[in-house]
């Protein structure tokens, strides 16, 4: 047995996201692979089953042999698992795009106003992304890479359904490669992001409905309509994909390097990828022990980016999360300005709402321990939603 670099070999069959989990799952758990891969050269000619799962969870290396060798473990450690998420020490970039991918693990801070006798609480706070200053940066950047990588030879016309984030992370990345991007808003939307997307040299289109689901059909056809590439942020695996490969792999990292070991993740769900993707994560990787809250709009109140579960989703219903918590919109509003005030960081509306229901659990009675907050965006693009909320609330 030999370790070779997963880059190295090629493939002729692909094993689906959803045919992966089981495997990738198993890895996670026993902190390890079982067997090799069986090579030809740098051909994969046998268990092209573990050369996907270690591919999609972003291993370096992959043990390979000429035919199965009985009896074989290898730890993550060894296959260059967690490389990718090692900080670079200098934080020199040598373009906007790396600035994106090198510059991870996003922050995890402790928050002192919202911790309790016996109870820790930290927020991973992915507004430290370049761009869009949110979570999406992530899936704008690999949707469209894995799809380069594919070889896309259509227009470089990018079409897309968004409530925002998205829109400015792909925004940012047609800008990089030279896409011309059209994108489709809700009405509910602040204004302000038509600004900011037009600034960013994107082509906006307000569509007269509540929440992005409502049109994401009519925005395929259109794209289908014109051979323009339409990633769809709802459906594409590598909105999962990305979560699991970075988002969840560098919150493992750092929670072990501080010797953290949460009692729960509580997080917002908009296309569900990245709670799903660290659901599916943390629950692998510590044999359940974990707990998963997801938060979603009260029936009848807009949060931007989160929506109720029933309104269709892809991921989420692979998992099994522990509690949906309904929070109002209000309450997310009242939990991003008292944080403001307590702690100085001015977080979205999205991240009020999982402080929310963060106290909605703690009025419910917490088992001593860590709490791991995840915080998507920043409160610099609410500000119409503040100043409305402040000139009736103060
Ligand atoms: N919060 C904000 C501000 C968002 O923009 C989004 C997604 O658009 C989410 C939360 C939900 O993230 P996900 O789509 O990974 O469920």
């Amino acid at each position: 047995m030999r370790l070779a670099r997963l880059d190295d070999l090629s493939v002729d069959r692909v094993v689906g996201l959803r045919e992966s989990l089981n495997l990738m799952s198993e890895i996670l758990s026993e902190g390890g692979v079982k067997g090799n891969v069986v090579v030809e050269g740098s051909r994969v000619k046998g268990n092209v089953e573990l050369y996907w799962a270690l591919r999609r969870l972003g291993a370096r290396l992959v043990p390979v042999a000429s035919s199965d060798v009985k009896g074989l473990f290898t730890p993550l450690e060894y296959l260059g698992f967690y490389d990718e998420v090692v900080p670079d020490r200098y934080r020199v970039y040598g373009d906007s795009e790396e600035l994106l991918y090198r510059n991870w693990p996003t922050p995890i801070v402790g928050l002192r106003s919202l911790s309790g006798d016996g109870f820790r609480v930290w927020a991973k706070l992915e507004f430290y992304n370049p761009f869009s200053n949110s979570i999406k940066d992530r899936i704008g950047w690999y949707m469209f890479k894995r799809t380069m990588e594919e070889g896309w030879s259509g227009p470089r016309i990018l079409y897309e359904a968004t409530s925002t984030n998205t829109g400015i992370a792909l925004a940012s990345i047609s800008a990089i490669y030279g896409f011309k991007a059209k994108l489709f808003l809700p009405a509910t939307v602040q204004r302000a992001s038509d600004v900011l997307l037009k600034a960013l040299g994107a082509e906006v289109v307000r569509v007269p409905k509540r929440i992005t689901v409502e049109f994401v059909d009519d925005v395929d056809r259109e794209a289908k309509k014109s051979g323009s590439l339409h990633l769809n942020q709802f459906e594409n695996d590598a909105n999962f994909e990305v979560h699991l490969r970075y988002t969840a792999k560098e919150l493992d990292y750092q929670l072990s390097g501080a010797g953290i070991r949460p009692k729960a993740i509580i997080g917002g769900i908009g296309t569900s990828g990245h709670l799903s993707a660290l659901t599916f994560y943390f629950k692998s990787r510590t044999r359940n022990a974990i707990r998963i809250y997801a938060v979603q709009p009260k029936p009848g109140d807009t949060i931007p980016g989160i929506r109720r579960v029933e309104s269709g989703m892809k991921w989420i219903h692979w998992m099994d999360v522990d509690g949906i918590i309904d929070v109002s919109r209000d309450e997310a509003l009242s939990e991003m300005v008292s944080l403001a005030r307590r702690e100085g960081l001015l977080v979205g509306m999205s991240s009020g709402a999982v402080i929310a229901a963060f106290k909605k659990l703690v009025e419910e009675g917490l088992q001593d321990g860590d709490y791991i907050l995840v915080f998507p965006d920043h409160g610099c693009k609410y500000v119409e939603q503040l100043s409305e909320y402040l000139s009736r609330k103060g």
